[in-house]
């Protein structure tokens, strides 16, 4: 039987209507920020994989750390054991984080981070005898995983309407989110805190912890916001205790230019989160790794004589040696490779095709940072133009790029391998389709490829 035959006869993937999507690709191997097919057929994976390579598709560097971890160490419990691997990543990743996140927590993937945030800021409520606080503040569009809790945090995204009679409870606050070009932000921004302070007056005493994406909601369509706007959103939170979570699974390791989206925001003590979550890239895209990084402090509300006060979590393959090693040789290659310095390439790349497309009559609300950009097609997200996302999405496979829309906001996020005139000419590719799709469009010929 062929791979997609096998496929076809036994696998149910994520996030598919399997009833209407087309076969999946199979993919037989990759190198660096190329993917191939059984064809040989090379592939541009602009989306590193659903964000979660970094350095390039199986990087030498990485794939030789494991290999030697595997024949030394390839897994032991992390209750009552511990080994180099974590101790030393737990102390690389403290080091680059800011100062006062100094607790690594691991597990396994981007749900698990954050549902284990979301739940340690609620027991630090708990085990201080505070234990009404149990509301959280979350975005409008916010995705945080699949989890219970993190489906919570993320109850606007359709994706979990018949989960919502599970849910617990929490309020929503608008995103502000903004683009190249766009003028009444302040107006938008200033109505957003006047329902922070409004929810924070009337319930500040009950909420536990409010949870946000740093600058870029990922899922609900690469939406940016200004760091001063979350600036202002995490001092009025703090000022009345509440904890603050950060969600980089996304935005870690460098996508949105720094090493972490939280330094544009600010490095005072005042503004950095109580806990941080970060996946994706951690391994470079090798290994399913997740942290939930802490403060002193948090971990403090955890200790006692009793263990009804520690947190009774953990995960089988908590801090796996393997993803471990991985994460570690990651880490170095930003150093060897000069990673941040590409990824300002990159940028400037973004920067100045996106000024171009800007005039195309189809592209909406340009938006860059770091590694990541994205635009709308067409003005509304509904009808016509997520089908025309679709028709992109199916255009450039054939053409040998991999995107994958999120309605109608296309957007770019290649592993910083890929070089500045390898973007140049996937933008080239990309306008080519999108000039296509305006001619479509003109004549009414229906944009959709029927999935
Ligand atoms: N948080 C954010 C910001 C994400 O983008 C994602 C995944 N897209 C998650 C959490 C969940 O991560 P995972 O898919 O690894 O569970």
């Amino acid at each position: 039987m062929t791979i997609a035959e096998l496929d076809h006869a036994h696998v149910w993937h994520p996030f598919t209507q399997a009833h209407t999507a087309p076969a999946p690709l199979p993919i037989v191997r990759g190198a660096g920020a190329y993917l191939y097919d059984e064809q040989g057929k090379a592939y541009c994976d602009l989306i590193s994989s659903w964000w979660v390579n970094l350095h390039g598709h199986a990087h030498p560097a990485i794939a030789a750390a494991i290999a030697e971890q595997a024949r030394t160490l390839e897994h032991v419990l992390f209750a009552g054991f511990t080994h180099a691997p974590a101790a030393q990543l737990a102390q690389a990743l403290t080091k680059i984080l800011p100062a006062p996140l100094e607790r690594v927590f691991f597990s396994d993937n981007g749900s698990t981070a954050t549902e284990i945030a979301l739940k340690m800021s609620y027991q630090v409520w708990y085990n201080r005898g505070e234990k009404q606080r149990t509301l959280f503040l979350a975005f409008d569009g916010a995705y945080h995983g699949d989890t219970f809790g993190a489906m919570a945090a993320g109850r606007t995204s359709s994706f979990f309407n018949p989960f919502q009679p599970f849910l617990f409870e929490t309020r929503t606050l608008p995103w502000p989110h903004t683009w190249i070009g766009d003028t009444d932000i302040e107006a938008r921004e200033a109505q957003a805190l006047l329902t922070l302070d409004t929810v924070l007056a009337q319930e500040g005493q009950r909420i536990a912890a409010l949870i946000v994406e740093p600058l870029i909601q990922g899922a609900s369509g690469m939406r940016f916001v200004r760091p001063q706007f979350l600036r202002a959103v995490v001092e009025r939170a703090r000022a009345l205790g509440i904890l603050v979570i950060f969600d980089e699974v996304m935005t870690g390791f460098g996508r949105t230019g720094k090493m972490f989206a939280c330094e544009h925001i600010g490095t005072g003590q005042e503004i950095t989160p109580d806990l941080i979550c970060l996946s994706k890239g951690l391994t470079g895209g090798f290994l399913p790794m997740a942290v939930t990084v802490a403060t002193d402090a948090i971990y403090q509300a955890f200790l006692g004589e009793h263990f009804s006060s520690a947190f009774a979590h953990g995960h089988s393959y908590t801090a796996n040696p393997l993803g471990c090693a991985a994460a570690l040789a990651s880490l170095r290659l930003f150093n060897d490779e000069g990673t941040l310095q590409k990824i300002a390439a990159l940028e400037h790349v973004h920067r100045s095709a996106l000024q171009e497309l800007a005039q195309h009559p189809l592209v909406h609300c340009p938006r860059v940072l770091g590694s990541i950009a994205a635009f709308n097609l067409g003005e509304t997200s509904a009808g016509y133009s997520a089908a025309m996302g679709r028709t992109v999405q199916q255009r450039c496979l054939d053409a040998g790029l991999i995107v994958r829309p999120l309605g109608n906001t296309v957007y770019l996020l290649p592993p910083y391998c890929l070089t500045p005139e390898q973007l140049q000419d996937a933008y080239a590719t990309l306008t080519n389709i999108l000039d296509r799709c305006n001619k479509d469009s003109d004549n009414n010929t229906p944009a959709s490829t029927g999935f």
